[in-house]
């Protein structure tokens, strides 16, 4: 496959002045990309686009920054919080305006598509125009989305309908379609991040060896895509890495390119195991260490060399402005040098001197947090270090992580502790440690690898050396799910005034698409269904979106949502069922996988829709139950 890539020549791009990439080289990409679900093909198709882009700019890598964001429907990185989501009554306005359709009009084709995109392509292509404005440039386009997102106060909305009408009378063919998703920021064309880094690898490798023979550039390319892919866990920065790729040799990028506090890294995840004994089945013969799992928010607390501190959530957002008190008691802790910290922030009563439920943390406003109007105290509990005084420990073993942990800072009481844990094999001190951290308000334990190239600490990744247990595991499926509603069925009986049940879905991050997984009408107090209902009627859409998959028999719900909000939920069981599309392809061919008897546990709002469970979690939750029951003599699933 590599070699057929290294033999084809990139598309020609039909450059506009000044090196500029047109909009519609992109588009008719997007096109090729959205239309198959192959991952080679679309390598080859992201590729083929990055490849022709460094060609017709002679390798300027400002311009690939900007067309991979463009790719990727962002502006930079996650942790500069700079977002497009323009919302649709807006995009409406500006689509009427620049297209002289009425709102009716739109609004009809929209609930028939499900795009707004398609709505504004039909509408452009519509339109009679006397003189064609000038073909947009990808460039062009990247800076106006810039701009439109950071547009802020006064007479904003205004502002920013100008300059997407602007966009718009200037576009042809299917641009309109793919402006009007990117400024929503629902691209969603089915492209992995996975694949861009492996295309911009590649893209780059083969265009810094033109003259070179094919034959070494093979391995050349499948070294750089591994070098590109690493050197990203650690600093997920395109901003970046895109520039050094170009400047240094491939080889030298992961020196060039460390990790460095002030650049958030993807959290390791850990698994759901189901029992104690899996554990022990799966770390036997290694050391490991049991840790209470707090019921908290994770927090990544960085110290830059000039001392300043950030904190990241899970989602590498930036957290400073939500934890100034933990910025202000840390020095308390260590107040000497630089460090990344893995942490979990959790409520904590300063009268009872005990932890609290993560509910009450998530009280705490998000933004513009006042020290002295804290109610709700905050104590840090610290559970790995990836960084100190200038070095990464990322590949360090735990066991060392943790002595530096432990070594180089002072736990203050309520404000800054370390993780609570035991090393130990036996499992009755196991299950001992398991019982107490539910009773000191706990979600239940971690377990990690202690030792060994096994216990390195792996960014972004749910890795099997870091297995959860928690409370709720021993009975139903193994684990919660974070789901993301997208509909609702209207209520009856003492209900009516409220949406009575929901439909919740998965979410396939390769496809990028929301699968249905499981109606759900339980667990809900009345207080909570009158907040649901608050909350939702204002994200109510005409009909499903394209990217929702529900399949032709699937459970349609009386009203679709926009994707907003994660819940998280637990159930008895998994089974196949034709009317959901949970994990479709993976463990049946048509069919998905439904939830039974579902209940309501709580909100997530520390997800983004996009963190909800995925389809292969799912798929997996499903085999491990299946392989359970056949070890309990059971039959399978209720297809
Ligand atoms: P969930 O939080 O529902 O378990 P998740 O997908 O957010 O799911 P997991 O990988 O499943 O994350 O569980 C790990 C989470 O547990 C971490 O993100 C962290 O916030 C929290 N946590 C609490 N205590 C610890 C600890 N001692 N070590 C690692 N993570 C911990």
């Amino acid at each position: 496959k590599l070699a057929k890539l290294v033999d084809q020549k990139p598309m020609v791009v039909d450059k506009l002045q000044d090196k500029k990439i047109p909009y519609a080289t992109l588009c008719k990409t997007f096109a090729l990309i959205e239309s198959t679900t192959k991952r080679l093909e679309i390598l080859e198709h992201i590729t083929n686009l990055f490849r022709s882009v460094v060609e017709a700019t002679d390798g300027d890598a400002k311009t690939l920054l900007q067309i991979l964001y463009l790719c990727i429907n962002k502006l930079c990185p996650d942790y500069e919080g700079l977002e497009l989501g323009i919302g649709e009554s807006l995009l409406m306005k500006a689509i009427t305006e620049s297209t002289g359709r009425t709102l009716a009009q739109i609004r009809k084709e929209y609930h028939e598509s499900g795009d707004l995109g398609t709505v504004a392509k039909n509408s452009r292509s519509a339109q009679k125009t006397l003189f064609a404005s000038k073909p947009l440039s990808a460039q062009q386009v990247y800076s106006t989305l810039k701009e439109i997102a950071q547009i802020t106060g006064g007479s904003s909305q205004a502002k920013k309908v100008g300059k997407i009408k602007g966009l718009l009378v200037a576009c042809r063919e299917d641009e309109a379609k793919y402006l009007i998703r990117q400024l929503e920021g629902k691209l969603r064309i089915g492209l992995a991040e996975k694949t861009v880094l492996a295309a911009l690898a590649q893209s780059v490798t083969i265009f810094k060896s033109r003259d070179k023979k094919a034959k070494s550039l093979e391995q050349q390319l499948a070294s750089a895509v591994d070098v590109v892919k690493a050197v990203y866990s650690e600093i997920p920065s395109y901003d970046l890495i895109v520039p050094a790729l170009f400047e240094y040799p491939v080889e030298k990028l992961a020196e060039v390119c460390k990790m460095t506090p002030g650049i958030p890294i993807k959290p390791m995840l850990a698994h759901p195991t189901k029992s104690l004994t899996e554990v022990l089945d799966r770390f036997e013969g290694h050391t490991f260490s049991c840790e209470f799992k707090y019921d908290g928010e994770r927090a990544q607390i960085h110290r830059l060399a000039d001392g300043k501190t950030f904190i990241y959530s899970r989602n590498s957002e930036n957290m400073s402005q939500r934890y100034p008190d933990i910025i202000d008691k840390l020095p308390k802790a260590n107040s000497k040098t630089s460090f990344v910290l893995d942490c979990e922030a959790v409520a904590w009563d300063k009268v009872k001197q005990c932890l609290l439920p993560f509910q009450v943390l998530s009280t705490r406003k998000r933004k513009d947090v006042k020290e002295e109007e804290i109610t709700v105290q905050v104590c840090v509990y610290a559970f790995d270090c990836l960084f100190y005084d200038g070095k990464p420990l990322l590949k360090e073993p735990f066991a060392t992580r943790r002595s530096i942990l432990h070594q180089y800072f002072n736990e203050v009481q309520g404000e800054f502790s370390f993780a609570r844990n035991i090393d130990t094999t036996q499992i009755d001190d196991i299950q001992h440690f398991l019982d107490t951290s539910i009773e000191e308000n706990c979600e239940g334990l971690m377990v990690k690898m202690l030792d060994g190239e096994e216990s390195t600490y792996e960014p972004s990744k749910r890795s099997r050396n870091w297995l959860k247990v928690k409370k709720d595991y021993l009975t139903g499926i193994g684990d919660s799910l974070d789901l993301v509603v997208i509909g609702a069925f209207h209520g009856r009986g003492k209900r009516t005034a409220v949406y009575g049940a929901y439909l919740l879905a998965c979410y396939d991050p390769d496809r990028e698409e929301y699968q249905t997984i499981t109606k759900i009408g339980t667990g809900f107090s009345d207080e909570a269904l009158s907040t649901h209902y608050t909350f939702f009627k204002d994200h109510v859409i005409d009909g499903p979106k394209r990217y929702y998959a529900v399949g032709d028999n699937g459970i349609k719900p009386d009203v679709w949502f926009e994707p907003v909000q994660v819940w998280e939920v637990l159930a008895a069981d998994l089974s196949i069922s034709p009317r959901y599309q949970a994990a479709v392809g993976i463990v049946d061919g048509s069919k998905g996988i439904s939830l039974r008897f579902p209940r309501f546990i709580r909100v997530r709002d520390d997800k983004k829709p996009e963190h909800a469970t995925s389809s292969e979690q799912v798929a997996e939750f499903y085999n491990r139950q299946m392989s359970f029951k056949a070890k309990d003599g059971g039959a399978g699933g209720d297809a």
